[in-house]
């Protein structure tokens, strides 16, 4: 067994610091068998995935609980024995799954029987088109927005933590664990909690209300830490490799090739609610850049299987002033993500040390689209703007996305007269403070005519 630092949202593999502070671990390798896991590879089942292969040099490992690659710590993603043959036939059986993520479950990792399971069954959020929003920022060749607010936790980490689960259950973890901006403590507590699992999620303790009140009430354990998200990360990588985390599933950590493979749906239900057709640009925030990975990793997969027609496609990425150190990269032209310390309005996306930020820089560069950032005041507009013209109460993610897709077509980035899609990936209820210093009632009268006359607003 090698050992390696964790590369999780905590870690920049390309970074100056790279390998400081980080606790070692061990890795699993060709012959060895996972630590924590009761369940040995041969007797895994989860369904069209085949084995774990890394992203950077292509080795394969058995399926597990691991997440980097034990000759040269690369990320592992999950490689897949896809269905081949009849496009018409897949896209016929989608069709006719059930009306959430499991209708992809054949490109997914997860058992055929997934949709039996107690599980949150998220996915299939609406796709809205948003011509009042188009309209105000000069968008004539459709403007979409794709409310991940609609999941069952009121955030898209619903998606990412429902594949978790079943790698948790595939593996015989007993505890479903975290670290988390917020959301996906939310969504893990929830998840667990249908399950039947234990949770104990980690958060760091300046977290908003909101946020800190939909981790708890699931009623698993939830531990504020005193220190930022890279800190929090740090520790559990330490719980990690300790004996008190035996038989812990942390679904951004070591369960994390499967947790990530949750973000491909969001591409899917896309494409499957354009009719089967590629959007020609896509802004989506970034945090650790698994997501804006993922969905482009479930584009590609979508035009090999022939589900859709093979084009181009132009991916934008979105982060807050704040917290930008991918966006600074792709404005330096590196390829090296530098560490931040966040100060940002925008939590749920305040990763100071992005792991997949090098993935995320390749994406933009190669599909011919950009990484870009706005400020917390803009953010603020952001969130009003897309209320007030869609009637979709969007979470600060949110406004991050809707504000930097506004300055991209602003200094012409973004085509106006191409298909865009933008995402929404959670609920404005969670982040209530960011906007409620700026908006409330018109006016305060008494319960008669003359009152609201007086007000103004007759
Ligand atoms: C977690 C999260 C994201 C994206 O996270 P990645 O780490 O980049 O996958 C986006 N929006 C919200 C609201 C989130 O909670
Ligand atoms: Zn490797």
């Amino acid at each position: 067994m090698g050992q390696v630092p964790i590369p999780s949202h905590g870690e920049s593999r390309h970074g100056e610091d790279e390998e400081k502070g980080f606790a070692p671990m061990s890795v699993l390798t060709s012959d060895d068998h996972a630590e924590g896991a009761s369940v040995p590879p041969s007797q895994v089942d989860l369904g069209p995935a085949a084995a774990l292969s890394c992203r950077e040099c292509g080795e394969r490992f058995p399926l597990g609980p691991i997440f980097a690659c034990a000759s040269c710590f690369g990320p592992l993603e999950i490689a897949y024995d896809f269905p081949t043959g009849d496009p018409e036939a897949l896209r016929a059986r989608i069709t006719a799954g059930p009306q959430n993520i499991w209708r992809y479950a054949p490109l997914l990792p997860v058992p055929a029987d997934v949709a039996d399971h107690p599980n949150l069954n998220p996915g299939c959020t609406p796709l809205v088109r948003a011509d009042r929003l188009a309209a105000e920022l000069g968008v004539t060749g459709g403007l979409y927005v794709k409310d991940d607010s609609a999941n069952p936790t009121h955030s898209f980490k619903d998606r990412v933590v429902a594949n978790a689960v079943e790698a948790a259950r595939a593996f015989g973890f007993t505890t479903l664990s975290c670290s988390s901006t917020g959301n996906l403590a939310g969504a893990v507590g929830a998840a667990a909690a249908r399950a039947g699992l234990r949770s104990c999620v980690f958060i760091p303790h300046d977290l908003e209300q909101g946020k800190v009140v939909m981790a708890a009430v699931y009623g698993g354990e939830l531990v504020a830490i005193e220190g930022t998200y890279d800190d929090v990360n740090r520790f559990c990588s330490e719980l990690i490799g300790d004996p008190i985390g035996e038989g812990w599933g942390f679904v951004n950590v070591n369960l994390r090739p499967y947790y990530a493979e949750g973000s491909k749906t969001l591409a899917y239900e896309i494409c499957e609610q354009l009719g089967w057709k590629l959007p020609d640009q896509l802004v989506i925030p970034i945090a650790s850049g698994s997501q804006l990975t993922k969905i482009d990793k479930g584009l590609k997969e979508l035009i090999q299987l022939g589900l859709v027609e093979d084009r181009p496609y132009r991916i934008f990425g979105a982060q807050a002033e704040g917290c930008s150190p991918v966006s600074r990269a792709y404005r330096d032209g590196h390829d090296v993500v530098r560490p931040v310390k966040p100060d940002t309005i925008a939590k749920s996306l305040a990763i100071g040390n992005p792991a997949d930020g090098p993935y995320v820089l390749d994406i933009a560069r190669r599909t011919g689209g950009a990484v870009e950032d706005v400020d917390d005041a803009r953010i603020v507009e952001a969130i009003k703007l897309l209320a007030r013209t869609e009637g979709i109460f969007a979470e600060t993610a949110g406004g991050v996305t809707v504000g930097v897709t506004r300055k991209l077509l602003a200094d012409g980035r973004l085509d106006p007269e191409a298909t865009t899609v933008v995402l929404n990936t959670g609920d404005g209820l969670k982040t209530l403070d960011a906007v409620a210093g700026t908006t409330g009632p018109s006016a305060t009268i008494r319960p008669n005519l003359d009152s609201f006359r007086e007000a103004g607003l007759a």
